[in-house]
């Protein structure tokens, strides 16, 4: 069986137009969420055009429209090279995807004019689609992690087939006895190779498609697990986070501390200087608490100017000594700005799980207690739930006064 070339070509060309449409229509929509799509569009388009180019060609000597529909070709790779590293987020290599379209260009036009036999223009041809493929393909599956989303691998395994393909034309070109003298010389290998790119090409689209769904999932998942303000974990998150860390503390028999934060006298804020200095100050209170928690450690706004840090492996005593640290930190911080004249502070309320605990709630509940002790005995202070177990020792020794 011998594949028309011709057939095969406007096929191809014919796919790639809805292709085109469908991803066009998906950039009109998210444009600002999914990077890359008026690449991969413009890929498309650039390959309807240069296979039509290609298929009207009637003969070997058709010189403009064999130039230009293979220099298209080249072009589609080099803009799913830059659609794929847009989309995963690095900078565009333009230059060297242009660099490539160009040269081929040019080399094509000289080979073309000079009619040096047919082989090496599908050698020239089929080098720069295998540099190009090949790159995407580098692209989506190294490093070799076990996290790499499916369709990353799906789409640069495509890739790779891609490149694979060419390397077999080229080979097919330079070293068969019978190699072709032109495209729509009727042979078996040519077909294939071809019928085989057809496929692949219509799939890669398939595969990009599938990697936007991915983002736009993670995307949702972040909007749904992070909180808009502040941009670290919400309410929802912390309590999945709490129980896991919980049975995981619990598995190991680690310890688990959390501490519950409230800033002080907060609504003062509000009041005086606007709900935006409010927003701000919750902000700026995020950003100084941050980077002096540890790496597994997990902080969370639950609501309003409440906040939860979560401390896994920490004992109660590590916990307090972490609190006290956010407490003065935030002191001497002033929030919302020097000079304003009661600035916020912290009270925080921390505790250790019991070895039987079954649920957060129970060592919420006792942070929650001792966050209630801290405020009605003065604000600005630390106090740990096991303080509290024992009425006759006041809070007093450790809490920390103004
Ligand atoms: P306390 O020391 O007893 O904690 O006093 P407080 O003023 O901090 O606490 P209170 O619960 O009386 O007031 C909390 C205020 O926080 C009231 C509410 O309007 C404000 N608030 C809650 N969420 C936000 C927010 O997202 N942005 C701003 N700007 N204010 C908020
Ligand atoms: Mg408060
Ligand atoms: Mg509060």
């Amino acid at each position: 069986m011998i594949l028309d070339v011709r057939t095969i070509l406007l096929l191809m060309a014919f796919t790639a137009v809805p292709t085109a449409l469908v991803l066009l229509a998906v950039s009109r929509f998210y444009a600002a969420r999914v990077p890359g799509v008026g690449y991969w569009t413009g890929a498309n388009i650039a390959l309807a055009i240069g296979l039509v180019l290609l298929s009207l060609s009637k003969t070997a000597n058709d010189l403009p429209a064999r130039v230009l529909g293979n220099t298209l070709l080249v072009l589609t790779t080099a803009l799913y090279f830059l659609a794929i590293q847009r989309l995963l987020g690095d900078k565009p290599g333009k230059r060297l995807a242009f660099t490539t379209v160009a040269a081929s260009g040019i080399v094509f036009a000289l080979l073309w004019t000079s009619a040096a036999p047919y082989r090496l223009a599908v050698g020239a041809l089929s080098i720069a689609l295998m540099t190009l493929t090949g790159l995407s393909a580098a692209r989506l599956l190294l490093p070799l992690t076990a996290e790499k989303p499916v369709s990353h691998r799906f789409t640069g395994l495509l890739f790779l087939l891609g490149c694979t393909l060419m390397t077999v034309r080229l080979g097919h070109a330079m070293f068969a006895d019978a190699a072709p003298a032109n495209l729509f010389v009727p042979d078996f290998w040519n077909g294939m190779i071809l019928g085989g790119t057809h496929i692949t090409v219509m799939l890669m689209s398939l595969g990009f498609a599938l990697m936007i769904a991915d983002r736009l999932a993670s995307e949702l998942n972040r909007l749904a697990t992070l909180d808009a303000l502040t941009g670290i974990g919400n309410r929802r998150v912390f309590y999945a986070r709490a129980e896991a860390e919980l049975a995981r503390c619990r598995r190991k028999n680690m310890p688990l501390s959390l501490l519950m934060i409230d800033l002080d006298r907060f609504k003062m804020i509000n009041d005086q200087l606007g709900h935006a200095a409010g927003d701000d100050t919750l902000r700026r209170f995020v950003a100084l608490v941050g980077p002096h928690l540890r790496e597994y450690d997990f902080f969370a706004r639950l609501g309003g100017e409440e906040f939860a840090v979560l401390l896994p492996d920490a004992t109660e005593e590590v916990a307090i000594a972490i609190a006290e640290r956010l407490r003065e930190l935030t002191e001497a911080e002033r929030l919302p700005a020097p000079g304003f004249p009661t600035p916020t502070t912290v009270s925080i309320g921390a505790a250790q799980r019991f070895e039987n605990e079954q649920s957060i709630d129970q060592l919420m509940h006792r942070a929650d207690q001792a966050l209630y002790a801290a405020k009605s005995s003065g604000r600005n202070r630390v106090v740990a739930a096991s303080w509290l177990q024992e009425p006759s020792e006041p809070p007093l020794l450790q809490a920390v006064s103004k």
